[in-house]
């Protein structure tokens, strides 16, 4: 997909410094020659100009460039990711004061539930959809993928599974991977693990009342 590149570099050129090809003053080389001269030096720009250009198409078709991944960053992001897909899971995956549990689309749908309340194995909502794909749901959303607002379209139940395994298969996604910054391997605004936490915890105390 890059563009071939051309049979020159930059280096061969020595632009800084454009070298006279010959040391005697302009006046005393004969036209034909200034002509040449002339014309040598207007291909030299242009071939300067041209290298430039593809030089900085080069640069812009080029994926940002990843943080510098030590062992600590690493693993840091990790536990990060960790304690908030668990936060994710209290916000989404929590069963009612009836025991049932279930993902949006289907929250607003009058369908019979796939496993009857408290029963639903784990990993999974009354509903029938996993934690995963119930996860998947906000996240897709949350990326203009399916409406954020509750009653409003979200994505089909089975597109949304199709996608999610499309996902982990070829990229091996997780939950959260949409929201790090793969620059600086921080999460985007509202999407880290204390905001998420304090959610689930507003959340939890609001069920109590
Ligand atoms: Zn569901």
């Amino acid at each position: 997909m890059y563009p071939q590149q051309q049979p020159y570099s930059s280096s061969s050129f020595g632009y800084a410094s454009p070298v006279s090809p010959t040391h005697a003053p302009m006046h005393m080389i004969d036209p034909a020659a200034q002509a040449q001269i002339s014309q040598l030096q207007q291909e030299l720009q242009a071939a300067h100009a041209r290298n430039n250009a593809l030089q900085a198409q080069n640069r812009s078709m080029q994926p940002p460039p990843l943080p510098p991944q030590t062992s600590s960053s690493h693993s840091r992001l990790n536990e990060e990711r960790r304690r908030r897909t668990d936060a994710r899971n209290r916000v989404f995956c929590s069963t009612n004061r009836n025991g049932i549990s279930s993902c949006a689309w289907h929250l607003t749908r009058n369908k019979p539930k796939e496993h009857a309340p408290r029963q639903a194995p784990s990993g999974f909502l009354n509903c029938g959809c996993s934690q995963k794909e119930t996860l998947f749901e906000d996240s897709l959303a949350r990326n203009g993928i399916g409406s954020v607002t509750a009653g409003e379209e979200r994505v089909h139940p089975i597109i949304r599974r199709a996608m999610l395994a499309k996902l982990e298969q070829r990229y091996g996604y997780v939950d959260g991977d949409f929201e790090i910054d793969l620059r600086t391997g921080t999460w985007f605004q509202g999407q880290d693990p204390n905001t998420w936490e304090q959610t689930a915890q507003g959340q939890e105390r609001a069920r109590r009342r």
